[in-house]
């Protein structure tokens, strides 16, 4: 078998979704799996928390549908609401709770004929400029909408464009506006995501979002997920296939990029592009081999990739490597690439396999 695993530790999971709701005290908890939760297992990641979620978020009818298999009672949250007019059947029939961004899609929903009221979240565009309704719209849809046999509750939501960074000036503009609206009659508020729910309080409100926090990585540039007691849940993990001694002046890899600058004992480790590592990752990146931190070296290829063993001389074939994990944190190595969490852990490919601990 090829040597190249995703380890996901459910207990950590729990334990950042603990942390986020202590973070966020009285207030309830969409769990954010979509993307098959941030990479790690839809269906694993909703069995561990079935019993502790206040309820789930997803981006998709077809997410939603995956859920709702798995937990008859919860709700569900359908992040940008239903793509479709057919849709809103469907998500009546699901007894999800639908967000509103679009006139087109109230109107789609005050023509559907509903097998019970939908609960609805109507999405207020408070300066992020990609979804929502602005203020005056949203107001008289709230008029129509408390009148239309289709809706159940009418909730409000917004989403912050820059609560990983602390300080900036449209955060607190974001919160002012959503609380504008607040004297609407809306049953439940929901505004934060993970880096609100770590850093601005103010923007609790009824129901927290976390997402990317559930899954122990950060947010945040300037806080590690140690400070902020997440655990990262998945390591990405690998053995060495084969090493050997490079001379000076010897290049390592696809377009020779990289030159030896002295004798080298190089590493070739079993995952590449194809398993979602990223294929710009440059040379420097941090690798973990034997628990010794070490660096990438070299392009990464398809299902393969270098690492500088020199200083690891303990290392050999079948060591293992961390590529990223419970001792690399994953917010680190995409640092290194000039990315986020986020598309690291979604972009884990399916070739990798999952394995469950916790
Ligand atoms: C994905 C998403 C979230 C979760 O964001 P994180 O930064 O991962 O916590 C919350 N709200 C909306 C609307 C989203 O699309």
């Amino acid at each position: 078998m090829r040597p190249l695993a995703a380890i996901v530790d459910l207990s950590a999971i729990v334990h950042n979704y603990q942390v986020a709701k202590r973070c966020a005290p009285g207030r309830q908890a969409f769990a954010v799996v979509k993307a098959n939760a941030y990479g790690h297992g839809v269906r694993e990641v909703v069995t561990v928390l079935h019993d502790i979620a206040d309820g789930f978020a997803v981006a998709s009818l077809e997410e939603a549908a995956e859920v709702r298999a798995m937990h008859g009672e919860a709700r569900i949250l359908l992040l940008a609401g239903c793509f479709e007019p057919d849709e809103f059947a469907i998500a009546a029939q699901l007894e999800l709770d639908v967000v509103l961004q679009s006139d087109a899609q109230v109107r789609a929903l005050a023509a559907a004929e509903l097998s019970r009221p939908l609960n609805v979240w109507l999405k207020l565009d408070t300066g992020m400029h990609r979804l929502g309704f602005a203020a005056d719209t949203l107001t008289q849809w709230h008029a129509q909408l408390s009148v239309a046999p289709q809706v159940g509750e009418i909730n409000l939501i917004s989403h912050l464009a820059c609560a990983d960074e602390r300080g900036h000036p449209l955060n607190e503009q974001q919160i002012e506006r959503f609380l504008e609206l607040a004297d609407l009659p809306f049953s439940q508020r929901s505004l934060a995501n993970s880096a609100a729910v770590l850093t601005l309080p103010a923007a609790h409100m009824d129901w927290i979002r976390p997402g990317l926090m559930l899954y122990g990585a950060t947010p945040l540039a300037d806080l590690g997920v140690r400070e902020l007691d997440l655990k990262p849940a998945l390591t990405l993990a690998a053995r060495v296939i084969a090493v050997r001694e490079v001379a000076a002046g010897e290049s390592v890899g696809y377009g020779a990029s990289w030159v030896a600058e002295r004798p080298t004992r190089i590493a070739t480790v079993c995952c590449g592009y194809a398993d979602g590592y990223p294929r710009h990752a440059p040379s420097g990146t941090p690798v973990l081999v034997e628990g010794r931190r070490t660096v990438l070296v070299g392009r990464v290829s398809m299902d393969m990739l270098s690492v500088d063993i020199s200083d690891v001389p303990e290392a050999g074939v079948d060591s293992p490597v961390e590529l990223w994990g419970a001792s690399l944190p994953v917010d680190e190595v995409a640092a290194a690439c000039g990315t986020l969490a986020y598309e690291l852990l979604s972009r884990l490919s399916v070739r990798v396999p999952r394995r469950y601990i916790g």
